[in-house]
């Protein structure tokens, strides 16, 4: 990788000259961005500025080779505002809200852009796009989902979302290897699987001589997928009958939490559930105890390669998700996220329709080869019309996430993913894995992103934060066994309304009714 590096260092140098001008009396760094292009959206170099932060990926950098190729080709150079030091996403940009010193892009959550667009923080993009943005006017038209998902509560657009591409992201997965070990065929339903897992639990497997198996375990410290067999849908859904519901808080969560705490019981379930967290599956793995989980398929297909040495017969399958309850298969985890990330043109900025400009520029063709693929030459070559990454880019010894966003590709600002990038980097397990959920039509729409009013939101922030903890520590507690489902189910409902979460409810039907109609 770093052979790799220094090349695109050296490629870039030829192209961009950064030089030094004098100018009222300070020094001001400013990048030459070549030769004129067609792509050029403003005659002399203009400099924006931009708030961006990902808690994981960092805040931006001015150097990101994919963003100094978009100033070549636009003449607009991004310098961001957010300390390299800062590396909190909610805090960077509360921080800046604080000092009143708006970024002339700023880049955040849904959740941010309509909370602060109220105040008059964001400039209105509806009309910018009609009149300054055809591909992202195009995109939209094209994708109405996508637009409601981004609109506020008053239905306009202030930000121009990230759009996520492809469905299938996460299932089911469980050692063939085992299940082989023990003459038992891929569970195809609920009851199936319980005895798969009951068998792991007792049949010692790993061959160690010690019931020392873990059959499932999930790094997310959750037992959802569970839940999910008995027909219970993660979080917030709408259920058929067209009315939002929360998972936690309808009649058939008691029946599911009662097998939940049935399973945990007999073993089956990690005793370290809720505690375990991220490091489950290397651990678990190579401890060779840990027989099935429900995660993603990029992340989880790599295990085979990886316990080759440790775990000569290691062999961990994706298998279709097991019928649940009511003989139905079903995946709820899709890419439709629930956070909406974007990015939106604050009111400080004096170049709007440049901004604007800029945004389509990333949903022209060459700009989302760009932010998908890097720069021709440097991360990919053109094979037969597409698209293909080099070998030493997608072999760098880096994830794809780390290798994309060093180069300021996959950020998360206003552009459209091409899921074809990430397919590039998959093995073929994970391929197969996708295609097998894909397919099989098991994944269910993403619940919609809701825009709030003001008064909505209210009531969300003064009465959901302590319904949910009450949730989550009853679920821990009836799953743990110290509390007995069937004596205290209804007075927890019960306390769960007396806290409110009939208003949340109420809000999330309205905002939903509301999204329904946009
Ligand atoms: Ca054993």
């Amino acid at each position: 990788m770093k052979l790799l590096k220094s090349s695109i260092c050296f490629a870039l140098a030829a192209v961009i000259f950064v030089g030094l001008f004098a100018g009222c009396g300070e020094k001001k760094e400013v990048i030459n961005t070549g030769e004129r292009q067609d792509t050029w959206i403003t005659d002399t170099p203009l400099e924006l500025t931009i708030h961006y932060s990902h808690s994981s990926g960092g805040p931006f950098q001015d150097d990101y080779s994919v963003f100094q190729e978009a100033a070549r080709r636009t003449n607009i150079i991004l310098k961001g505002t957010v300390p390299q030091s800062n590396t909190e996403h909610d805090q960077s940009f509360n921080t800046m809200i604080a000092s009143g010193e708006l970024a002339d892009i700023i880049a955040t959550k849904k959740t941010n852009f309509e909370k602060y667009a109220e105040a008059g923080a964001f400039v209105e993009l509806d009309d910018l796009i009609d009149q300054y943005a055809p591909n992202i006017k195009q995109f939209l038209d094209n994708n109405p989902d996508v637009k409601r998902n981004a609109q506020s509560a008053d239905g306009k657009l202030y930000f121009i979302p990230n759009v996520p591409d492809g469905e299938a992201a996460a299932g089911w997965f469980i050692r063939k290897d085992w299940l082989d070990k023990l003459n038992l065929e891929i569970p195809q339903t609920v009851e199936e699987y319980h005895d798969a897992l009951l068998a792991f639990k007792n049949g010692d497997p790993n061959g160690n001589g010690v019931a020392d198996e873990i059959p499932f375990f999930d790094r997310g410290k959750t037992i959802k997928s569970i839940l999910a067999l008995y027909g219970i849908r993660d979080g917030w859904s709408v259920a058929d009958n067209g009315e939002v519901v929360y998972g936690k808080y309808i009649p058939e969560y008691k029946e599911g939490l009662k097998q939940a705490a049935q399973w945990y019981k007999e073993g089956l379930i990690d005793a370290e559930i809720f505690t375990r967290g991220s490091n489950a599956r290397e651990q678990l793995f190579e401890e060779n105890v840990g027989g099935s989980l429900h995660d993603w398929f990029t992340s989880t297909t790599v295990f085979n390669d990886r316990m080759k040495e440790s775990v000569p017969d290691f062999n961990l399958i994706a298998i279709e998700p097991p019928a649940d309850i009511n003989g139905e298969r079903w995946e709820d985890t899709s890419r439709a996220t629930v956070d909406v990330y974007g990015w939106g043109i604050s009111s400080t900025n004096s170049h709007p329709v440049e901004t604007i400009k800029y945004f389509d520029f990333w949903f022209s063709e060459e700009g989302r080869l760009l932010y998908n693929f890097g720069i021709e030459g440097e991360q990919y070559d053109m094979v037969d019309g597409k698209p293909v990454f080099k070998d030493e880019f997608i072999n760098c010894g880096k994830t794809m996430t780390d290798a994309c966003w060093e180069n300021g590709m996959q950020l998360m600002i206003g552009a459209p993913q091409d899921i074809e990038y990430e397919r590039q980097w998959m093995n073929e397990d994970s391929q197969a894995a996708i295609d097998m959920y894909t397919n099989g039509g098991y994944i269910k729409d993403a619940f919609p992103v809701l825009a709030f009013t003001a008064d909505e939101q209210k009531v969300i922030t003064e009465k959901w934060s302590s319904i949910y903890s009450s949730m989550v520590e009853y679920e821990q507690k009836c799953v743990l066994g110290n509390l007995d489902v069937e004596e205290t189910f209804d007075s927890h409902m019960n306390d769960l309304k007396n806290m409110g979460m009939e208003d949340v409810l109420k809000v999330y039907n309205d905002a939903y009714q509301r999204y329904l109609s946009n």
